[in-house]
């Protein structure tokens, strides 16, 4: 790879190869753009096939992080950080320390956070070496960030629902959620609560039982909820949902979900989405919760502020949706647009710096 030609397009500032002979620590740490804010992101910790593969992952997920805390409105630049090797295998200690020890290095310009394959107890020693660290466990931390995730979420499905069935109540809707996990039992709730209609669909059935006696959901094959005739499909489980055999079995006219990564390939199937003339909200703009949550912690946590600023994404999505009408592209390519415009507006005012050093704060 020609690295410096990868990351001039890929608009990177830094980016840190970090090595501790005794631990056996690998890691790389992006930080995409910090106009808006330090960079925050999780770390993911995965057995890469070759070097080349993290460093491509990692430059991808971290300028990922750049749209979706820009978008959210969040005063957060984007960030990501993998750790290579095996999480079974090679998890100690004194490796979270020696990463955390990296983090610190970087001042506050970078924040991390759990992601694949990092648990609480591998973040907590992180945070023994360092204060850039959030979405902790203990006092004073944000916790499960799902329930706040199905909050964003449902207000996502509601701006749904309003532009394209032109109703502004969800009550006798039916919305198929696939997946009763963290985030999918939330929003189950939710929904029930606002009168709709639930079909469930989940590989642990103990999950799908659940849903059925709770909220009278009707469970469905794992295989077929995505066909399944209703106002709103709600990925909530796997990446790579939205692809070419299933666009064409959709029979909904909205999908609106909190899993990442629902497009297998963002451009070609967000088209063929805009072509069946269903609604899409961008995954990155509709699960945005999460990472609300934990920057709520970074300013002293209280549930119901990241509640209240998650309900937002209810605005944003419509903004998404007419800046995608007006301009004829897909919702995705219109998100992109509104994260590109406000990276942009903002780079332009002199406040910017100030703004950053303000940023500078974070856990002393
Ligand atoms: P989870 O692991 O708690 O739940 C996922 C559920 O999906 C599990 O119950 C699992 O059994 C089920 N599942 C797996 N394969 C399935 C299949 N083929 N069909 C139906 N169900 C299947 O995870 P989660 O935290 O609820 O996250 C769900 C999605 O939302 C993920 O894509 C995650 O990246 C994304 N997300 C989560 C959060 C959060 O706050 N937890 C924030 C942002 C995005």
């Amino acid at each position: 790879m020609q690295f410096f030609t990868r990351v001039e397009e890929m608009g990177h500032e830094q980016v840190v190869f970090c090595h501790d002979k005794a631990s056996g620590l690998k890691a790389i740490i992006a930080i995409h753009d910090t106009t808006l804010g330090p960079a925050l992101g999780g770390t993911r910790m995965w057995d890469y096939a070759s070097d080349e593969d993290a460093l491509v992952d990692v430059l991808r997920l971290s300028r990922g992080m750049t749209y979706k805390n820009a978008v959210a409105g969040l005063n957060l630049g984007g960030g990501k950080a993998v750790i290579i090797g095996d999480a079974k295998k090679l998890k100690s200690e004194a490796l979270f320390r020696a990463f955390g020890r990296y983090v610190n290095s970087l001042s506050g310009r970078y924040v991390t956070a759990e992601d694949v394959n990092i648990n609480t107890a591998d973040i907590d020693h992180v945070a023994k070496e360092t204060r850039y660290v959030t979405g902790l466990n203990t006092e004073g931390g944000s916790g499960d960030p799902s329930p706040v995730t199905a909050w964003g979420v449902f207000h996502g499905i509601r701006a749904s629902v309003e532009k394209k069935l032109q109703k502004t109540d969800l009550r006798g809707l039916t919305v198929a959620v696939q997946g009763a996990g963290a985030v999918g039992r939330y929003l189950c709730g939710y929904l029930h609560d606002a009168g709709a209609k639930l079909v469930i669909a989940d590989i642990d059935e103990a999950r799908v039982d659940s849903m059925v006696k709770k909220y009278g959901a009707k469970a469905v094959r794992v295989e077929a909820i995505h066909q399944e005739a209703v106002d709103v499909f709600a990925p909530c489980a796997l990446g790579a949902i939205l692809n070419d055999k299933t666009i064409p079995e959709l029979k909904t006219k909205i999908v609106a979900g909190g899993a990442n990564n629902q497009l297998a390939d963002e451009r070609k199937h967000g088209q063929m989405l805009v072509e069946r003339g269903i609604l899409y909200a961008p995954d990155y703009v509709i699960n945005a919760g999460g990472v609300i949550n934990i920057f709520h912690e970074l300013k002293g946590y209280n549930q119901d502020a990241a509640r209240a600023q998650a309900g937002g994404i209810y605005n944003t999505l419509l903004d998404v949706f007419k800046i995608a009408e007006s301009k004829k592209i897909s919702t995705h390519q219109a998100s992109d647009a509104l994260a590109e415009q406000r990276i942009e507006s903002v780079r332009n005012t002199a406040q910017l710096r100030q703004n950053f050093d303000n940023q500078l704060w974070i856990r002393r």
